[in-house]
């Protein structure tokens, strides 16, 4: 099988998917759809990006009891990396980790156990994870899309099990003031030293961490202000924070940040989404454990810092998790995965689904 999958991965590799290459998307959809003849699917396309839903039904349904999900777009990257290259058991290339070898296990395995699974599996093939996926798995979720359990093959899980992934909110905060004459600062208001003293405030109670560390977290993206003359106390100010919020801040961290604020703050919402937080007794997760038990293998849960597909399953209410190969440097020049790891995902996966009834 490792063969198969060593094949299949280096011809994925081989299409320059960059998110805003379309055609290069187009043409690696087509390559699926070869793959997956025979099989029923439903297209999607949303502002012009397609993505495809495989079932294993005689016709396409919307109901799914396991959902597997797989992006085949990839981030930029120089014409050398779009040749798959196997040194010391590695494969490398653009893509290898970041996740066209967990595509092609996924596709592999729908396959192979399409017409024996009583239930109905799903195979979600996107191409714009990497520009935030609003138009693949978002737009195929708000079509009615659902399912019980979702795996997503996304790097960064290394064999282990990302149950949880952090939620994000980005925020503006503006400040007004009073306009004056820099040589007459006491008839002035300095909106940005309030904006200042806001986000002074805001950083104290969440500290920024100088090594990983599972907390909440904020960003000050962006300050701007539309004075653009250095004798003019400015009126107006604004900051754009991304705010990272562990499971158990996503519903309080609002209302806690407005607390905190200064007065004459004023604080608007432009994203809010929640976090992963698929719990370690989820059924689905345990019968990943019983798969891990037979391979001898222990399953380890983790989490991830940034977010992905995946998130828009947990928006839906669905649990889910991540769950790829093992490699490193994704979105770099020296991104790899290891192809022994490979055989094993597959194998886990694949007592997993048939663990399923
Ligand atoms: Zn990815």
């Amino acid at each position: 099988m490792n063969d198969q999958i060593l094949s299949l991965t280096k011809k994925l590799i081989a299409f320059p998917s960059e998110s805003n290459n379309r055609e290069a998307c187009l043409e690696i959809l087509e390559l699926a759809q070869k793959e997956l003849q025979g099989f029923s699917f439903t297209p999607f396309a949303k502002n012009g990006i397609p993505s495809l839903l495989y079932t294993n039904t005689p016709s396409p349904t919307k109901k799914c009891k396991i959902i597997l999900n797989a992006h085949l777009d990839v981030v930029p990257a120089k014409k050398e990396h779009f040749v798959p290259k196997e040194k010391d058991g590695k494969l490398y290339g653009r893509g290898a980790y970041d996740m066209k070898a967990a595509a092609a296990v996924m596709i592999l395995l729908f396959k192979e156990l399409a017409q024996e699974l009583p239930y109905t599996l799903g195979l979600q093939l996107t191409t714009d994870e990497e520009t935030i996926g609003f138009y693949g798995t978002n737009y195929q979720l708000e079509e009615g899309i659902t399912g019980e359990f979702a795996i997503t093959g996304e790097c960064g899980s290394n064999l282990r099990i990302t149950n949880r992934l952090r939620g994000l909110h980005v925020i503006e905060l503006t400040a007004s003031g009073v306009e004056a004459h820099a040589g007459h600062l006491w008839h002035g208001e300095n909106a940005l030293l309030k904006l200042y003293e806001a986000i002074n405030s805001l950083l104290q109670h969440y500290p920024t961490p100088d090594a990983p560390s599972w907390i909440t977290t904020i960003n000050l993206a962006n300050i701007t202000t539309k004075n653009t003359t250095h004798n003019v106390v400015p009126s107006e100010a604004t900051a754009l924070l991304d705010i990272r919020t562990i499971p158990e801040d996503v519903d309080t961290i609002l209302p806690k940040i407005q607390s905190l604020l200064p007065e004459g703050i004023i604080m608007k919402i432009i994203k809010s989404m929640p976090g992963l937080n698929t719990k370690e007794t989820n059924p689905y997760i345990q019968k990943l454990m019983q798969s891990y038990k037979e391979h001898d293998k222990q399953l380890v849960l983790t989490e991830s810092y940034a977010g992905s597909d995946m998130i828009f399953f947990a928006m839906q209410g669905i649990d889910g998790i991540e769950f790829g190969p093992i490699g490193a440097g994704q979105h770099s020049d020296e991104e790899w995965v290891n192809i022994k790891s490979l055989e094993d995902y597959y194998q886990l996966l694949k007592s997993f689904l048939l663990s399923i009834t």
